[in-house]
């Protein structure tokens, strides 16, 4: 532990997962206000890697090796355990029926609902259909 290959691979490369995450967050912005939840925990989860990024530059800047970082994982630990509701609040299965969700559900929703129980996005998926219907039938009545 008396090397510093951890802290200049944490220093080189969390910036980039810190952009990338930021950059999830912007993707996860077409789910509205349906993922909010999940938004904001990906956000927590940039500024917890932004904060390990730049506790492994001082500790580079005073010259100092690897064995310091464990009390950077310590502290990451016990934020993951005591903030796991908000930094990680993903569920594998529904609600409702206990199936397995997909990829999008569990990480873009922030009800942990399946396709077939999520009733506010079901009653949405009715009213477009019945939009269409409706603008079917007009068109046909212009003809
Ligand atoms: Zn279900």
């Amino acid at each position: 532990m008396e090397s510093q290959i951890v802290i200049n691979f944490i220093v080189k490369y969390f910036y980039w997962a810190f952009l990338g995450w930021i950059f999830m967050t912007l993707i996860q912005r077409r789910h509205g206000e349906k993922g909010i939840k999940k938004r904001m925990a990906v956000l927590y989860q940039a500024i917890l890697i932004f904060l390990v990024m730049v506790y492994a530059t001082i500790l580079k800047m005073n010259e100092l090796t690897d064995i310091y970082l464990i009390i950077a994982a310590l502290a990451v630990v016990l934020i993951l355990f005591f903030g796991r509701s908000r930094i990680l609040p993903y569920q594998r299965r529904c609600r409702v029926c206990g199936k397995k969700m997909s990829f999008e559900r569990v990480f873009y929703y922030d009800d942990p609902l399946c396709k077939e129980h999520d009733t506010e996005e079901i009653e949405l998926r009715e009213e477009v259909r019945k939009k269409i219907k409706e603008i079917e039938s007009e068109e046909k009545e212009e003809e």
